[in-house]
């Protein structure tokens, strides 16, 4: 671009324009859920019987009973046609990230040479979308049967638009899970019977744990003509290039800040998409970083919760480019300012009451919540390879591990009040124990903690995964993933350390011990056990990583390795006993991270040598000839030694230029070469570590020059633009 587009791009950025903004007469709650087929429409467009059996699968998890899918298929197309709906599709989570689709028209021939609308149940349960192109990880090779995608009815269809969106997981045909959502569900199931059966020792009467999630959203917005003019963004997410704007966050003005007007608009915007897709909009605020903003709604369970996000995600980019933004969900997007994550409040929760939460009405609430609180702990500890796999990803590689919550070591923060209780439970004698066994009322001498103290603990930004009153608060996911790879892990590790639990209790308890003495002591075993996953120092210290070294905690800071704890013995061990995924299917989607993991680095690779070549090259050998002309000139006109003090200040600035161009050429070439060893390697493991350690340096390391050209070249002729402009919306 030369400089005057991009002065002009700039220009107009800067100019305040008028948008269209959505403005509904009513009120949130009145439109709140407007195009989602809930409870609602159901009792009004199903006949009573159908209603009844769907609030069943619903509420209580029962399965689908194929006999009212047709009826279910007519209520819900009445009500899409009422509102303008023609066409309808299957919805799903590929292992892509992002979400999937292809629409379908409800229209048929109706045998007279008309046309009708039709949808059948066993449309709405099942189809065979034309998915060959998306990732399988050798499960389903094209030439094989396709795979399927199955109507999740617990999650309620939705409009967009002029399309009905049918929620689905998505499966080969030998049953494999080619998505997230299935494997979430299967996890959501096994923490259900784990946690169930280990509350029943508090409350009898329990019949279903639920589990739920609450996301916080940052993201970034960009003024969209600057966006365009910017090819890395476009291409990657991310600008690869850039020098650091003279101001950015330094002086924390932007976090609670006044939020701009036309972001304002833009948010407002969304949350009214968003409320009437049923998503529960609550909180809106700037972030740290300039342009960055977060958005959070109320949790939900976590199943509609991650459905929901991505739905989310796909609003705000489609509304952002109506309000002439670009809405960046890349991790690190810009260097030298915070990168964005999206923080996963995730909670346990039974069919009466929340499991994490302290009431301290009586011991044996108390000793239910030191249990959930250590055997999550547990989950974390046993797990904590794992649970970094599972946020693990080349754009959130950015984020992890520079000081910027969360750091690349999977810990947990527990606060004062909480480490106290614990540290109390575990110096409990066993006299103490053995005195109260048996006794109808108990002494368990668990001291109970108000809630407020609770509410109020100390809140240290710095921890992965935080205690926060009544949930864990997982931070180190990032910003553009599915929150299911994240959520699935740690309910399938929390299932297997509750399974785990209460085998050993019952031991004892067969044994002859009292519940409550049996429960006490294995939990103060775990307290023992858990010490080294439990951290409330600062995570972002040098002194962390070497304590957390000799803690035996997972310090592994290489994406493509990270995945290998994805076939660690006891990931295998613990998705498979709990029935959520095989070793098959676990070797598959490594081979998706893998290949995944390299294509991104490619793609960068590939964009950024181009931008150089031809963006930044090109008008740098142009200033510096510019520089030369003049030093010619100033030699015909001066004597001697007043054009060597005059021309001093062009001529080092030419040998400078031509130090950092010389290094960007070689190294692009160096770059080319590296790419090109590593596209030769077969197996995706090993080609993604080469595009770790072999590709990806070279671009921080060019970057660097290019930077440093970005400050000392004429601004008039520099094509791309800068930070100072991207950064600041007006
Ligand atoms: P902060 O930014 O201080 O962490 P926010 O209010 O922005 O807090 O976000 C808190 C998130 O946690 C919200 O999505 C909220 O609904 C969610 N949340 C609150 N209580 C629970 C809970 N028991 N389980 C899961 N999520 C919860
Ligand atoms: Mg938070």
């Amino acid at each position: 671009m030369a400089s005057k587009l991009r002065f002009k791009v700039v220009d107009d950025a800067f100019k305040k324009r008028p948008v269209e903004v959505k403005t509904p007469v009513e009120r949130p709650s009145e439109y709140f859920g407007k195009f989602v087929f809930d409870k609602q429409k159901m009792f009004k467009y199903l006949p009573a019987k159908v209603y009844a059996k769907m609030c069943d699968v619903i509420d209580n998890g029962a399965p689908f009973d194929r006999k009212i899918a047709d009826a279910v298929a007519e209520g819900m197309k009445r009500w899409a046609i009422d509102l303008g709906v023609t066409h309808y599709t299957h919805w799903f989570q590929p292992l892509t990230e992002g979400t999937a689709e292809k629409h379908d028209g409800f229209v048929e021939h109706d045998g007279k040479g008309g046309m009708v609308e039709e949808f059948e149940g066993k449309i709405l349960v099942q189809q065979e979308p034309d998915a060959s192109s998306f990732p399988s990880g050798g499960i389903r090779s094209t030439f094989e049967a396709r795979g399927y995608s199955a109507w999740d009815p617990t999650s309620p269809v939705f409009i967009i638009g002029d399309t009905l969106m049918i929620p689905t997981i998505f499966i080969s045909y030998t049953g494999e899970a080619l998505d997230y959502k299935a494997p979430l569900k299967k996890s959501l199931y096994a923490v259900d019977k784990a946690a169930t059966a280990v509350s029943q020792y508090f409350y009898p009467d329990v019949k279903k744990v639920i589990t739920n999630l609450g996301w916080e959203q940052e993201y970034f917005l960009v003024d969209e003509s600057l966006y365009t003019a910017r090819p890395d963004l476009v291409m990657t997410g991310r600008t690869l290039m850039g020098h650091d704007s003279a101001k950015n966050q330094q002086m924390d003005d932007h976090y609670f800040g006044s939020i701009p007007e036309r972001v304002e608009n833009f948010m407002r915007d969304i949350e009214i998409h968003a409320l009437e897709l049923g998503i529960p909009c609550k909180t809106r605020h700037n972030e740290v970083a300039p342009n960055q903003f977060e958005l959070a709604p109320i949790y939900e369970e976590c199943n509609l919760a991650v459905d929901h996000n991505m739905l989310m995600m796909s609003i705000m980019k489609r509304v952002a480019r109506k309000h002439g933004f670009r809405c960046i969900l890349h991790e690190k997007p810009f260097k030298g300012v915070n990168g964005s994550g999206k923080h996963n409040n995730w909670s346990l929760c039974t069919d009466t009451g929340v499991l994490l939460h302290a009431p301290g009405k009586t011991q044996m609430e108390n000793l239910r919540f030191v249990t959930f609180i250590v055997e999550t702990l547990k989950a974390v500890y046993d797990h904590n390879g794992l649970l970094k796999a599972a946020i693990s990803s080349a754009t959130n590689a950015h984020r992890l591990g520079a000081n910027e919550a969360p750091p690349a070591i999977i810990s947990s923060f527990l606060g004062r009040t909480v480490s106290d209780l614990l540290e109390h439970v575990e110096k409990s004698s066993d006299d103490d124990i053995l005195a109260v066994a048996g006794k109808t009322t108990m002494q368990l001498d668990i001291p109970s903690i108000p809630e407020i103290l609770i509410d109020n603990t100390d809140r240290n930004r710095t921890s992965p995964f935080a205690f926060t009153g009544n949930r864990f608060e997982f931070r180190a996911v990032g910003s553009e993933a599915n929150c299911a790879s994240a959520m699935l892990a740690l309910n399938t590790a929390v299932a297997e350390a509750l399974t785990n639990f209460k085998e050993r209790v019952d031991v004892l308890i067969e044994k002859g011990e009292a519940k409550e003495s049996a429960i006490l002591k294995v939990v103060r075993d775990d307290i023992k056990y858990i010490k080294p996953i439990h951290f409330d120092g600062n995570g972002y210290s040098e002194e962390w990583k070497e304590e957390a070294a000799k803690r035996g905690l997972d310090c592994e800071t290489s994406c493509p390795l990270i995945y290998d704890r994805y076939l660690d013995e006891n990931t295998i061990k613990m998705f498979e006993s709990q029935k959520v995924m095989t070793k098959f299917e676990l070797q598959a989607r490594n081979e998706i991270k893998w290949e995944t993991y390299t294509k991104k680095i490619q793609i960068e690779a590939r964009i950024f040598g181009d931008l150089c070549m031809n963006h930044i090259i090109p008008v740098v050998t142009k200033y510096q000839s510019t520089l030369i002309d003049n030093v010619h000139k100033i030699k015909e006109i001066f004597p001697e030694e007043k054009y060597q003090k005059i021309s001093a200040n062009n001529l080092h600035l030419i040998e400078q230029i031509s130090e950092h161009e010389s290094f960007i050429v070689e190294n692009v070439e160096k770059m080319v070469e590296a790419r090109k060893k590593a596209n030769r390697i077969e197996s995706e493991r090993e080609k993604a570590i080469a595009y770790h350690d072999n590709v990806a340096p070279y671009l921080e390391k060019i970057r660097y020059h290019v930077d440093k050209l970005e400050e000392v070249v004429d601004d008039e002729l520099w094509p791309l633009p800068k930070y100072r402009e991207l950064l600041f919306i007006r």
